[in-house]
């Protein structure tokens, strides 16, 4: 099994704590400098609803011929199969490429 998708799911979660951290510091300060990091603290929970979407979208599947591949960038009709893990996820993975257990193989040329 590919640990890619299960630590970026830990990845968008411990984002998701730190949003809500961002929440609970914002209900101490000001009015102004507050709304400012429960706005940003929005930005950073959309990004990881939008982020899980995508990893719903993009599936491995083993295939006789081409190994592990994306079923959703994949298009066998044409005769392109995308191997796993994809661009795409590899590219959510990417703002957390300094968080422990990344892998270098992840990262996109
Ligand atoms: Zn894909």
């Amino acid at each position: 099994m590919d640990e890619l998708i299960p630590w970026l799911h830990d990845q968008m979660s411990a984002q998701r704590l730190r949003a809500d951290s961002l929440k609970a510091i914002a209900a101490a300060l000001p009015h102004e400098t507050g709304a400012y990091l429960v706005e940003t603290a929005d930005l950073l929970l959309a990004e990881v609803d939008a982020k899980r979407r995508i990893l719903e979208r993009h599936v491995s599947e083993e295939h006789f011929l081409h190994g592990t591949i994306c079923t959703w960038c994949s298009v066998p009709q044409g005769g392109a199969y995308q191997s796993w893990p994809c661009p795409d996820i590899r590219d959510s993975a990417s703002p957390y490429a300094d968080m422990p257990g990344y892998q270098e193989r992840w990262r996109l040329p």
